[in-house]
């Protein structure tokens, strides 16, 4: 997809960390090519204009969010869901779980805010999507590419084509390494030096942003174009085949790991992607 004919572009912040925003500003090279009308973080305005493109970022976890998207969507022409928030609720989903609910409910401050959703929320179960940039954040680059390509080009198939990385063969660990402890040798693949690494089900575009210097990737671009019609199970077993054929790691503690809170935030979360009833998230709507 390219929004050739785009003259002005909205950004509506939902739920989540202002992250998508930033990463947006960091790719300014689109100043001088579109007028952005409305971004909370950087322009006051009471509502969003009618708008050519809307980049939605945060997930819906109040009512507030609910009624600034559903009117927001109601201005654009477009729309696009960007970030793991927008997406698939990230980092406001973690409030789905009971004790952070509980903890919540006993804080009487919290009537001073808006009125809170049973659960957290991607956008697209409120409202259609175009398209869907993922993230944590997009880089800046893939933002550029969203706003200014004539014919936005294919991603790479996972982080591991553009990581540069070596997997070797003769070079199994026992265990997995803490996170971020120890000393990364340069050159070779993570999982042969025992990290949790996941870019080999994780689709590319971020030019291995963060194992080329040495951390593991926790898949925030969500799933490879091989995974992204799999449920999560799919997924999971992929990466444990993954690691019986490149390490000695014990498999219960693989499986303790993947599922740790560390990686909540992104692996799996993208799996609805595959639940029919979610409407249509076909991969050639992904960037
Ligand atoms: S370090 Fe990670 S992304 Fe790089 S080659 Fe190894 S598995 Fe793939
Ligand atoms: S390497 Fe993995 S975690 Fe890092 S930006 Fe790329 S997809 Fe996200």
């Amino acid at each position: 997809m390219a929004y050739k004919d785009l003259k002005s572009f909205a950004v509506l912040q939902l739920s989540g960390c202002a992250g998508c925003e930033v990463a947006l500003l960091n790719a300014g090279e689109w100043v001088d090519d579109y007028r952005l009308v409305y971004m909370p973080l950087v322009i006051s305005s009471h509502a969003v204009p009618e708008v050519d493109l809307l980049l939605v970022s945060g997930g819906i976890r109040t009512d507030e969010d609910l009624y600034n998207l559903r009117r927001a969507a109601r201005k654009a022409d477009q729309i696009v869901a960007i970030g793991t928030c927008a997406i698939s609720g990230g980092i406001a989903s973690l409030g789905n779980q009971d004790d952070v609910r509980k903890m919540f409910l006993s804080q009487p401050e919290r009537r001073n805010i808006p009125r809170i959703l049973p659960k957290c929320s991607p956008i697209d179960d409120y409202i259609e999507v175009d398209q869907y940039l993922p993230g944590c954040p997009p880089t800046p680059e893939l933002f550029l590419i969203l706003l200014s390509s004539e014919k936005q080009p294919k991603m790479p198939m996972t982080v591991c084509q553009e990581c540069g990385r070596e997997k070797k063969r003769d070079m199994r660990p026992q265990h997995l390494v803490g996170f971020q402890q120890g000393e990364v040798l340069p050159d070779i693949c993570l999982i042969n030096q025992g990290y949790l690494c996941v870019g080999t089900s994780t689709r590319g575009g971020c030019r291995a942003l963060c194992t080329r210097p040495g951390h593991p990737c926790v898949g925030c671009r969500g799933p490879s174009d091989a995974l992204i019609m799999k449920d999560a199970e799919a997924w999971f077993n992929t990466i444990s085949r993954v690691f019986s054929s490149m390490t000695d790691i014990p498999a219960d503690e693989l499986d303790a790991a993947l599922r740790s809170p560390q990686l909540a935030l992104y692996l799996f979360q993208f799996s609805d992607y595959a639940d029919p009833e979610k409407g249509p998230r076909q991969k050639e709507k992904v960037l």
